[in-house]
């Protein structure tokens, strides 16, 4: 099969790789219709993410056909099209017993905080990605979901992850009534996360970001203010102004390690001090806030240590809430939110590329060009 080859920082490409097959009687074999490729995949690509393996396949957003289940399995059938969770859990375990899927216990042999995740890396279990014409999936009776007929693909595949995660930082941030909610990141989970702020009843939606055409898009999207952090010197101060002094109610981390920072890094040749993935947006959530607040973190931070100013986090009494998304969970609600039109999340897809064209379409999205906000890859047949 064509596959996504992860072949070291900054160099993907496809080619041709074997194909998935059945090693346990519960996993089924998905045809890939199609795949996201996702701000954490950039950590990856950027070389941020340790045991990230040369020769492994990424993509841990995908819908696809089920051409191959294993002879346990109950709840697939072949034809069935479905939606695939990023995480890759068990249904049975300790955290998955209580809803926490993307902390699964049996799903990721180094088990040390994140559970399974496909096309992770090998600290996430190692699972090939869906970047891919297929791709194995386990615990095939616990993940997949079947998309509702009259969902569109575009619209599914943003439920494998984007949309969940961007709702998931909203609902950590435990918004109330009226309250003032600071988005970090204008990438597809910040998108997403500041269009689920007005849907748990916010009074004001705030996203900060410094691309200027993401900015612009998300302003339509979820009718939010914008800042961009460019023209601002001290951003807690900044927000401070725009809230009568007392800051955020509730500021949510959609960036993570500095991919952004990275990426800049690599194009201009200038060396930036970012060992150990520099925590700005944090640092931003945690000043900006007002004492008291929620502080919510689903942006990705690969290396084990970042810098946290978790003195003033103790000072301001704040209520920090951070986890991988359980996009399981949160499915029936979204798609009811799609079904009532409620929300358009295909929109956010601003290029649809053929998956040979996986290294033009990694470049794309790491350097924020040519209006690249989310991009689908589509495999051959
Ligand atoms: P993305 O790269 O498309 O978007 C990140 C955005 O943050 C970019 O637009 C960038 O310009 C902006 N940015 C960079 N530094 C900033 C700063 N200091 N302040 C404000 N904005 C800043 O990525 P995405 O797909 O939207 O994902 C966002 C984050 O969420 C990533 O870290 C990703 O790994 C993480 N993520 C987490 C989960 C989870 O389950 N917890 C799931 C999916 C993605
Ligand atoms: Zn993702
Ligand atoms: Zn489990």
């Amino acid at each position: 099969m064509l596959a996504m080859n992860y072949r070291g920082p900054y160099r993907v490409r496809a080619e041709t790789m074997p194909d998935p097959v059945i090693e346990h009687p519960n996993d089924a074999i998905v045809k890939v219709l199609r795949s996201c490729i996702c701000g954490s995949d950039l950590h990856l690509y950027h070389g941020l993410v340790p045991d990230t393996r040369v020769g492994t396949t990424f993509g841990h957003e995908f819908v696809g056909e089920v051409i191959e289940v294993g002879s346990t399995v109950q709840n697939l059938k072949l034809g069935d099209r479905v939606i695939v969770p990023f995480n890759v859990f068990c249904g049975t375990c300790y955290f998955c017993q209580r809803e926490l899927y993307g902390n699964c216990h049996n799903t990721n042999p180094q088990a040390t905080a994140v559970g399974g995740i496909y096309g992770y890396s090998h600290t996430a279990g190692g699972y090939a990605g869906g970047q891919a014409q297929f791709v194995r999936v386990p615990f095939a009776d616990v993940g997949p979901t079947k998309i509702p007929d009259e969902l569109l693909l575009e619209d599914a595949v943003m439920l494998t992850d984007a949309f969940p995660t961007g709702y998931q930082a909203a609902e950590m941030g435990d918004i109330r009534e009226g309250d003032t909610v600071v988005v970090f990141g204008a990438g597809p989970v910040g998108i997403f996360a500041a269009k689920s702020a007005w849907l748990m009843g916010a009074g004001r939606v705030i996203v900060v970001d410094h691309v200027e055409y993401r900015l612009e898009f998300v302003r339509g999207f979820a009718q939010c203010e914008t800042v961009d952090f460019k023209s601002v010197k001290d951003m807690a101060l900044h927000i401070k102004k725009m809230t009568d002094w007392l800051g955020a109610d509730v500021c949510i981390d959609c960036v993570g390690c500095e991919a952004a920072g990275s990426a800049l890094q690599h194009l201009t040749g200038v060396k930036l001090k970012l060992q150990g993935g520099s925590a700005t947006a944090l640092h931003w959530a945690i000043n900006s806030v007002r004492k008291g607040g929620n502080v919510s973190i689903v942006g990705v931070y690969g290396p084990t240590f970042n810098a946290v100013p978790i003195g003033n986090a103790v000072n301001k009494g704040l209520t920090l809430r951070m986890n991988q998304a359980s996009v399981k969970r949160h499915l029936p609600r979204l798609i009811e939110h799609i079904q009532a039109g409620r929300i358009e999340p295909h929109r956010v897809i601003s290029h649809v590329m053929p998956l040979e064209e996986v290294a033009d379409a990694y470049h794309l999205f790491s350097s924020k060009l040519d209006g690249c906000i989310k991009t689908v890859l589509i495999p051959p047949g």
